[in-house]
C-alpha cells in the first residue's frame, strides 16, 4: 500500500491537520513550514506538534512531507537572497525536529543564468551548512520540470549535488510525476523512469512521490498540474504508478488544482486503484 494526502494549510496548528488529513481520506500530508511565498515563520507549539506525532502513530499514518517555501533559492546570484535563502533552511531544519522522522522537501534552486555547473556546488554547500549531526528529518530534492533555470530537471543533476553532500545518511529525493514529465521522462512506462532513477541516483533514495498529473506534453518544460487522470498523463499510468513495487510504503502527495471535496474524492480514487 501507498499512503496518500495532500497539502494542507498549518494556520489552525498541527494536530488541526492531522484531524484534517482523516476528514478527507488521508493518511499523509504536506504543509509549509512557513509562509510559501515569504519567509515569516509562527513559533510552533511543542505540545501541538507532540499531539499530531500522537495522533499520526494512532491512525497509522505515514511520513509527512513538508516543503520548503517556494521563494527559497538557495543559488540565487544575489548574495542577500541567497543568504535568507539559508538562513530560512538552517531554521526549517531545526523546527522540523519538533516533528521528528519526517521529510522536508525543496527545490533545489534556480541558477538564473550562472550556469548549472557553477550553481551545483552552492545547493550542495547549502545542505552541507543546514544539514546537523543527531538530525532526525530526512531533506528531499524535489525532481524538476526544467522550467526557466531550474535545476533538477534530470537525474543527473540531482545525483551530481547529492554526491557533494557530506552527510548523505539525510538525504533524499521526491519525485513530482508532473514535473518529472514535463522534463521528458515518460511516466507510462513507470518502471523504466524507475530503472534509470535507480541507475542514475539509486532507488534507496527515493522517498516520496509528488503525484500531479500534467496540463502540458511530454518534455514541455512547463510545470502546470493537472487533476489525475484529466491531464497528458492520463489515468492509466497513475494506476501502474501507485502499484510499482518500489513505491510501496511511500508517501504519495498530491498538488493537483483542486478544492477540498476534489481532494477527497480524488483520494477515494486512487484508493480504489490500488491493489
Ligand atoms: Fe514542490
Ligand atoms: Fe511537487
Ligand atoms: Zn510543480
Amino acid at each position: 500500500m501507498i499512503y496518500i494526502g495532500n497539502h494542507l494549510s498549518s494556520s489552525k496548528g498541527y494536530l488541526a491537520m492531522g484531524k484534517e488529513a482523516t476528514k478527507l481520506g488521508a493518511d499523509t500530508f504536506a504543509f509549509f513550514t512557513r509562509n510559501p511565498r515569504g519567509g515569516q515563520a509562527k513559533d510552533i507549539d511543542p505540545a501541538d506538534a507532540g499531539a499530531l506525532m500522537a495522533y499520526m502513530e494512532e491512525n497509522s499514518f505515514g511520513k509527512l512531507v513538508a516543503h520548503a517555501p517556494y521563494t527559497m533559492n538557495l543559488c540565487s546570484d544575489k548574495p542577500d537572497i541567497r543568504r535568507f535563502a539559508l538562513d530560512m533552511f538552517i531554521d526549517d531544519m531545526k523546527r522540523m525536529e519538533y516533528t521528528p522522522g519526517q521529510y522536508y522537501n525543496f527545490h533545489p534552486g534556480s541558477h538564473v543564468g550562472q550556469g548549472v555547473e557553477a550553481t551545483i556546488p552552492v545547493i550542495a554547500d547549502a545542505l552541507n551548512k543546514a544539514v546537523f549531526d543527531g538530525m532526525t528529518t530526512t531533506v528531499l530534492l524535489e525532481t524538476m520540470a526544467g522550467k526557466g533555470s531550474e535545476i533538477g530537471r534530470s537525474f543527473e543533476e540531482l545525483k551530481q549535488i547529492i554526491d557533494l553532500t557530506d552527510d548523505k545518511d539525510h538525504i533524499g529525493v521526491c519525485l513530482d510525476t508532473c514535473h518529472v514529465w514535463d522534463a521528458g521522462y515518460d511516466v507510462n512506462d513507470f518502471e523504466k523512469v524507475l530503472d534509470e532513477f535507480d541507475d542514475v541516483i539509486g532507488i534507496d533514495r527515493l522517498k516520496a512521490i509528488h503525484i500531479n498529473d500534467s496540463m502540458n506534453p511530454l518534455a514541455s518544460h512547463k510545470d502546470r498540474h493537472e487533476k489525475i487522470g484529466q491531464g497528458h498523463i492520463g489515468e492509466e499510468a497513475f494506476k501502474k504508478i501507485i502499484n510499482s513495487p518500489r513505491v510501496q510504503g511511500k508517501p504519495f502527495i498530491l498538488e493537483t488544482p483542486n478544492d477540498d471535496a476534489g481532494y477527497k474524492a480524488e483520494i477515494a480514487m486512487i484508493r480504489s486503484w490500488m491493489k
